[in-house]
């Protein structure tokens, strides 16, 4: 059955791959994009789904009700926001939009969750429960996923869709990864993600006599090395945590000692114990130094995403049926989890479940050679679409038939 899913998929390949090039070639940011929220609609128009929308992004949820009674449901996530960059790939259907182009990859991911709804409609009658196929926007920041949570979306405490569902997938395509490749990994898959910004008060003055001013460039400088130490002398090495400063801002001229400075970068962590021991702790560094030296230091951390947390029964799950429509070795247990970031953390904190990796390089591809994602010359191996639909598509069909067990 698993063999004759891959197959399927492929015969659907064609509208699979046009839909794709219709959404990267129109590319849309954030929570707003109702251009490629129209071309899913008008793509699977013929399919007997329910549509559930929301008022605070134009992602959509369209419910597949099984034939064989009721039973579990099964959320599959893909989303559908581009990012604020120029192409540079030079493909035929290259972006249209000047500023924005789909260097994550959720134009692939739209298309395959579409081919993995109709590949499901198709075998309806022989499955029993719902499948949620959510369509999200805002992933690159914006929060979507959270947003159509708290619409009640998906369901769960005060929605008038219900309870949550039982079990929520999604994959996220890998350009350095080999062509079909499904990876993934228990526990903590990707990291927490937090932004913050540390304003710094002291007094300005000429820069010949410092002891007439309050100078917060050494505070600054002091803040950021003492970050470091932090980093390694407060946090257990087996539950990592990564600070970086990639913003350091004073001044105005060479022979003027500035009011103030300002710091800004990036936390990861990947518990939420470390998470919040983290932010409460760059807290008190920044303002301890700060008032050690008689000035005044104010730390705001903006949170971005959670971790992304996979239930170690739905990555047994993924790793099966990758095995079974992929085969054995298609299938590879990451060691580490990765220090990026992604807002399915959100769906993942409420319902139990996983995302997976798939491998998009071309057929033997110099890895080493292949643009990341969030490379304006990213490119996507086309033929591997199919495997993330039939993928998405056997990962729902295998868990309403017998839940986690594998
Ligand atoms: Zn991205
Ligand atoms: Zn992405």
């Amino acid at each position: 059955m698993a063999e004759t899913m891959l197959t399927a998929a492929r015969g659907i390949a064609e509208g699979i791959v046009s839909l794709r090039r219709a959404i990267h070639a129109e590319p849309e940011l954030g929570n707003h994009t109702p251009l490629t929220r129209d071309k899913v609609r008008a793509a699977l128009a013929d399919l007997p789904l329910e549509w559930r929308e929301g008022p605070s992004t134009t992602g959509l949820v369209g419910v597949l009700k099984g034939g064989a009674g009721p039973g579990r449901r099964v959320l599959l996530r893909g989303d559908m926001d581009a990012l604020p960059m120029a192409e540079e790939t030079g493909l035929p259907f290259a972006s249209t939009i000047p500023g924005a182009m789909h260097a994550c990859g959720h134009d692939a991911h739209t298309a395959m969750l579409a081919g993995a709804a109709r590949l499901l409609a198709r075998r309806a009658d022989s499955l029993a429960g719902e499948v949620l196929l959510m369509f999200q926007p805002g992933e690159e920041g914006w929060h979507g996923a959270k947003l159509m949570l708290d619409d009640g979306l998906l369901g769960g405490p005060g929605s008038a869709y219900g309870a949550l569902p039982d079990a929520a997938f999604a994959l996220h395509i890998m350009p350095q990864s080999p062509h079909g490749l499904v990876a993934g990994r228990a526990g903590a898959l990707l990291a927490a993600a937090d932004r913050f910004e540390i304003t710094i008060t002291g007094r300005g003055g000429h820069a010949s006599m410092p002891h007439h001013g309050l100078d917060p460039v050494p505070i600054a400088a002091e803040i950021v090395m003492a970050l470091q130490a932090l980093v390694t002398r407060q946090f257990d090495a087996h539950d990592p945590v990564v600070a970086t400063v990639a913003l350091i801002e004073a001044g105005t001229t060479h022979n003027v000692i500035p009011d103030g400075a300002r710091i800004a970068g990036t936390l990861r962590s990947l518990s939420p114990q470390a998470r919040a021991k983290l932010h409460a702790a760059l807290a008190r560094l920044a303002v301890g130094i700060a008032e050690a030296h008689g000035a005044a230091a104010r730390c705001e951390v903006i949170p971005g995403f959670p971790v992304t947390i996979c239930d170690p029964r739905a990555v047994a799950l993924g790793e099966a049926v990758a095995g079974d429509l992929f085969g054995p070795q298609q299938f590879h247990r990451l060691a580490t989890p990765i220090m990026g970031a992604e807002d399915f953390a959100y769906v993942l904190e409420a319902v139990p479940g996983a995302m997976f990796f798939l491998g998009v390089a071309g057929e033997g591809a110099d890895l080493a050679a292949c643009c990341p994602i969030h490379s304006p010359r990213m490119l996507v191996d086309e033929g591997a679409l199919p495997h993330g639909a039939a993928l998405l598509a056997g990962l729902a069909e295998r868990f309403l038939a017998g839940g986690f067990a594998a």
